[in-house]
């Protein structure tokens, strides 16, 4: 099965095409056809064969180190089911970090969001101490920092996209249901999961409900999506930023790292470092005229 590179800029530079066929060359391989996804954005070259994709891409991040590379097989790149994380992917920061910030508790509570995104910590153990740390807020914060999100450029398009094509689009998130709720609605995913904070006469208990959505529950969803869409892993796009979406990238047909913690870039050649969340569709073969025009 032949390989298909893709390129996504912004922009792309003048004669990009030239620099990936000697990097194809160097493993044997050259360009068959090449095509426009998007305008001095996105382009891809099919290869005349199979070859290393990891290898080669690799090699084609060093030699084009602002563009965001995928080495795809050529068969089977649009993908039926959509996992995405949250934080961090769906929406810019870490949502936990935001809540503690309307107690003052912010700088705690983040530095251990970020060994826990980075792996270092038990992903339960880190959740149940910030949760804890959440005790005593008033549960209708939740709701008016879910309002202010700020979302990451191109997700809006890539879910709306993706399920206009008939794909199943699942927000799977560490994080909490009042948030994923909302960022469900606003960019169009047909179900959410997420854990559930205990609230006690409008306060936050200081408590999570049992068993927390972690790495596993991730890879679990991915699994029963797949077979409720009636395909295999194959057909699925995972896409994540931080250690607990590891499992689910490296299930998927297609894992996507955008812009991630080291933890997570190390499983899959596939990264969207430079640009925004479009990249993921320009990987699959989506061109503008397919792409609607959602602008977050
Ligand atoms: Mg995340």
């Amino acid at each position: 099965m032949s390989l298909i590179i893709v390129m996504v800029g912004n922009p792309l530079p003048e004669g990009i095409e030239t620099v990936a066929a000697e990097v194809a060359g160097a493993f044997g391989l050259s360009p068959v056809s090449g095509r426009v996804l998007s305008p001095d954005r996105a382009m891809e070259l099919t290869l005349d064969d199979a070859g290393d994709a990891t290898e080669i891409a690799d090699i084609l991040r060093q030699a084009l180190p602002l563009i965001d590379i995928a080495v795809l097989p050529a068969q089977g790149r649009r993908k039926r089911v959509l996992l995405a994380d949250m934080d961090a992917t769906m929406v810019v920061g870490e949502t936990i970090d935001e809540l503690a910030a309307a107690l003052g508790r912010e700088a705690a509570v983040s530095a251990i969001t970020d060994r826990a995104m980075r792996g270092e910590i038990d992903f339960e153990a880190a959740l149940d101490e910030r949760v804890a740390m959440l005790a005593g807020l008033d549960a209708t914060e939740i709701d008016r920092i879910a309002g202010t999100l700020t979302y990451s450029p191109g997700a809006e398009t890539l879910v709306r996209t993706m399920a206009a094509h008939g794909a199943h689009c699942v927000l799977v998130s560490g994080g909490f249901d009042r948030v994923t709720g909302v960022v469900r609605e606003r960019l169009g995913f047909h179900r959410d999961q997420a854990n559930h904070l205990e609230v006690s006469d409008g306060r936050l208990t200081g408590t999570a409900r049992k068993p927390v959505v972690d790495a596993m529950t991730k890879l679990a969803t991915l699994r029963e999506t797949a077979m409720t869409a009636g395909c295999t892993l194959a057909d699925c796009l995972a896409i994540g930023d931080g250690a607990n979406d590891r499992p689910m990238v490296e299930a998927a047909g297609l894992g996507i790292a955008y812009r991630a913690k080291p933890a997570l870039a190390a499983a899959t050649s596939v990264r969207i470092d430079h640009t925004d969340l479009r990249a993921a569709l320009y990987f699959q073969g989506y061109t503008d005229s397919e792409i609607g025009d959602s602008t977050a």
